[in-house]
């Protein structure tokens, strides 16, 4: 197996923050000449996208699985390309219309007006990427930037190099350089671009790197979307039954093998459940995945440093108490050799356990007792808002508690992650897991500027009444001012 370095991966990449200046410049300068691009570019440009991921599935597959180690293919044609014609396909059939102006109505006292919401595309946006999907992540933001009618920077990352440069390369053969530019490299880089005077900035990744890039930002006060992680918890009410809702939890955590930025983190479930739930967990992964070692269906860990970050997680663990069980019966230094690690049940966790305050992501699940639905809604509000959250229960009345009375980024129940695949629900996180939200028509708005115009009428009789009607507001004011401020008080409902 290929093991990568990412930072001596990165410094192949010779870019300079001058470099990137640059290459906003261009952007700006382009941006100047064409402030509006009608629909008719927007479109073509996601064609055109759409095209290029298209003429290159199989080299995106491939580089992806050679900077993983493995990558399962099938999940990166679901995840990773499905996923970015989807977005795609939603903004061609919709971009037109969002780019609408929207008429809205004056008050009364400005009658004879007329008001509209103008949406502009802002200018250049930058794009920050992680590792975990890289193309989906790019290309998501991308989708939204374009259909709004900006032009993209994108900074891929470091942990990706081969399909960082096979981006840049398919990027760089469709577009012109005003309309994107990607630079890859490492933080170094990173750093650069961030600190860029873009109009706007979206970054996905974690919450301690977010930090960073929010003070760059700050410093020309570029508007940012942060789209991060977090510690999604899956609450498994008292109600839930273990058979039907193995599924779904196994797939959350499996699936590119623990490294997504919604993967369930951590389950919480009464006592009584733990031992059922943990047999079953590790049947339904063995049935899934009949060997961890050598199958191209189960992905490796990104890096080396990320595998032994996960196993320090459970040494540390089993160091203070808890129990571990690892699916399957593959060969420990196979296992090693290749990066993977099986599903793995951590039951008796405590929160003095690193496992119970890190993001793991990867197959490692902990379980922790909590008797009742106060107790669980309770752990969650205790701790840092999730940017997911999932609930298994029937009962209509325990969705409504849990929907209401915690916080998370977005909500799946009965199920895991699918709430964003839906083209109608903006995807963000909230408090440390992210702020601003994107995709579908949100993902829209976030790369417009959804400018407030207020016309005055210029003649006629209806500027006439107006004029009238407003003269109290021009000084010197007298008794018709109070009278006017009177009935705008009434207006307002005030007696
Ligand atoms: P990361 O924060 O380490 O890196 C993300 C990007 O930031 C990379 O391109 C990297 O080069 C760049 N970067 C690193 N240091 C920087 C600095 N000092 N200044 C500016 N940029 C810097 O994240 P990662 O390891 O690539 O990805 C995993 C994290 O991303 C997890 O926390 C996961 O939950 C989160 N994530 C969130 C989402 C989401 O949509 N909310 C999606 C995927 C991943």
């Amino acid at each position: 197996m290929v093991r990568i370095n990412p930072e001596k991966a990165a410094a192949k990449s010779k870019l300079k923050t001058s470099d990137l200046q640059a290459a906003l410049a261009v952007q700006k300068a382009a941006f100047k000449r064409t402030p509006y691009p009608a629909w008719s570019i927007r479109k073509a440009r996601l064609e055109k996208l759409r095209d290029v991921i298209r003429a290159h599935e199989d080299d995106i597959k491939n580089a992806i699985s050679e900077d993983f180690g493995n990558r399962s293919l099938l999940e990166t044609d679901f995840a990773d390309i499905v996923s970015s014609y989807n977005e795609i396909a939603d903004q061609l059939k919709h971009g037109e219309k969002w780019m609408s102006r929207r008429k809205k109505k004056v008050e009364l006292a400005q009658m004879g007006a007329s008001a509209e919401i103008i949406p502009q595309p802002l200018g250049v946006v930058g794009v920050i990427v992680p590792w975990n999907y890289p193309l989906f992540l790019a290309a998501s933001p991308m989708i939204g930037a374009m259909g709004a009618g900006n032009s993209v920077m994108v900074k891929m990352s470091e942990y990706t190099p081969k399909f960082s440069a096979l981006f840049k390369k398919m990027m760089d053969e469709t577009f012109s350089p005003e309309e994107v530019f990607v630079a890859t490299g490492g933080v170094d880089v990173a750093q650069a671009f961030s600190g860029l005077a873009f109009d706007h900035l979206l970054f996905t990744g974690s919450t301690s790197v977010a930090k960073h890039v929010a003070k760059a930002a700050a410093e020309n006060l570029v508007p940012c979307t942060l789209e991060l992680g977090g510690k999604s918890p899956v609450i498994v009410a008292g109600d839930a039954n273990i058979d039907d809702i193995i599924p779904q939890i196994a797939l959350g955590k499996m699936m590119n093998a623990g490294q997504t930025c919604i993967a369930p983190d951590y389950a919480l479930m009464p006592q009584a459940k733990i031992n059922a739930f943990s047999d079953a967990m590790i049947k339904r992964a063995e049935e899934m995945y009949p060997t961890f070692a050598g199958n191209e269906q189960y992905t490796s860990v990104i890096a080396d440093a990320h595998y032994a970050r996960l196993q320090s997680l459970l040494e540390d663990a089993e160091n203070k108490g808890a129990t571990i069980r690892v699916a399957g019966n593959d060969d420990k230094q196979q296992l090693a050799k290749e990066r993977r690690i099986p599903l793995t049940v951590v039951t008796g966790v405590n929160e003095d356990m690193k496992i119970m305050q890190e993001e793991i992501f990867g197959p490692l699940l902990p379980v922790m007792a909590s008797e009742t639905l106060d107790d669980q809604i309770g752990y969650v509000q205790d701790h840092a808002r999730p940017l997911a959250l999932y609930l298994f229960t029937k009962d209509a009345a325990t969705k409504d508690r849990v929907l209401l009375e915690t916080h998370a980024g977005g909500v799946s129940t009965n199920d895991t992650m699918w709430h964003i695949s839906q083209s109608e629900l903006p995807f963000g996180g909230v408090g440390p897991s992210g702020m601003g939200a994107y995709q579908g028509e949100k993902g829209f708005e976030t790369f417009s500027h959804m400018k407030s115009v207020f016309h005055q009428s210029t003649g006629g009789i209806r500027h006439a009444i107006k004029g009238k009607l407003m003269a109290g507001i021009h000084a010197p004011y007298d008794e018709g001012s109070e009278k006017m401020v009177k009935m705008a008080k009434k207006q307002a409902g005030i007696k």
